[in-house]
């Protein structure tokens, strides 16, 4: 069997419905996964599982709220027998000088970001446990270990799902889950869309300064999702591993 396989395996991607999330559920898909796509948008996840294909299917859930991370990780038990893999791929920026942002855009994108990863994760636990194993995979940014005056919920909450994946992997070691983030550089999606258009001088900045010399695409965080989710990753845990062109290590 090979060590990416993935046949048997059932996986929830949050914000599955599009974007990054979309390219990392292609990848499990592919590996033999059956994949759930989680999201608010039910036109969106049902177009998003139809170009899946192979038994993927969308559950509406807004991740901030509790009671409907359980309901999808219930409902996905409930359709699939089981669940293995969880990613915690939801997120949103609002890009504001510090000084202007108001209390709950701070906390939508808190919460969006970070609160739902526990949130979720916390859901996923007990059928975890009781599948006798699991894979969290939490999405970061290079965010995580940067910042950008113009970014400041966005950047605190990537920091702090870093140190939230290592608290659970020390946790939850002991059942065989392992945690890992992963922390994608700049990504073509609907989220930077408006920056790479708007923001005067930010796409060259970007290329100049990403040693692939260009931007990601979707697809291009597959690999390293079927990796976090496999046996091949089972004594990787905590870690925080940036998929991004060698974006972070450029001086
Ligand atoms: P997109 O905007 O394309 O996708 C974000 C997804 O999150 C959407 O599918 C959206 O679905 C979902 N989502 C947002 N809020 C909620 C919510 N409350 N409940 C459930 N789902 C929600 O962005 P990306 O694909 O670019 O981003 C995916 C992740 O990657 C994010 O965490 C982002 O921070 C991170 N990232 C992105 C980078 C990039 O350059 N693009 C770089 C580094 C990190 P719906 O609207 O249906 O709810």
């Amino acid at each position: 069997m090979s060590l990416f396989d993935l046949t048997g395996k059932v996986a929830i991607v949050t914000g599955g419905n599009g974007g990054i999330g979309l390219g990392m559920a292609g990848g499990l898909a592919d590996a033999g996964a059956k994949v759930v796509l989680a999201g608010r948008n039910q036109a969106k996840g049902d177009a998003a599982a139809a170009t899946l294909g192979r038994g993927a299917v969308f559950i509406a859930a807004d991740v901030t709220q509790k009671a409907q991370c359980l309901e999808l990780v219930a409902q996905t038990v409930a359709t699939f027998g089981r669940l293995d893999i969880l990613i915690n791929n939801a997120g949103i920026a609002v890009r504001k000088n510090p000084e202007d942002y108001t209390e709950e855009e701070w906390h939508r994108v808190m919460d969006t970001n970070m609160t739902s990863a526990f949130l979720c994760s916390q859901a996923a636990y007990p059928a975890m446990v009781q599948a006798g194993g699991g894979k969290i995979i939490n999405i970061g940014s290079v965010m995580s270990q940067m910042a950008a005056p113009h970014a400041a919920p966005y950047a605190t909450s990537k920091g702090a799902i870093v140190q939230f994946t290592r608290a659970i992997a020390t946790a939850w070691a002991k059942d065989n889950i392992q945690a890992n983030s992963v922390l994608p550089g700049w990504i073509d999606t609907e989220l930077t869309v408006a920056a790479r258009t708007q923001v005067p001088g930010l796409n060259e900045s970007i290329l100049a300064r990403t040693p692939a010399g260009r931007w990601g695409v979707p697809e291009d965080l597959a690999g390293i999702a079927v990796f976090l989710a496999s046996r091949a990753s089972d004594f990787v845990t905590g870690a925080a591993i940036p998929c991004d062109g060698g974006f972070l290590i450029r001086s």
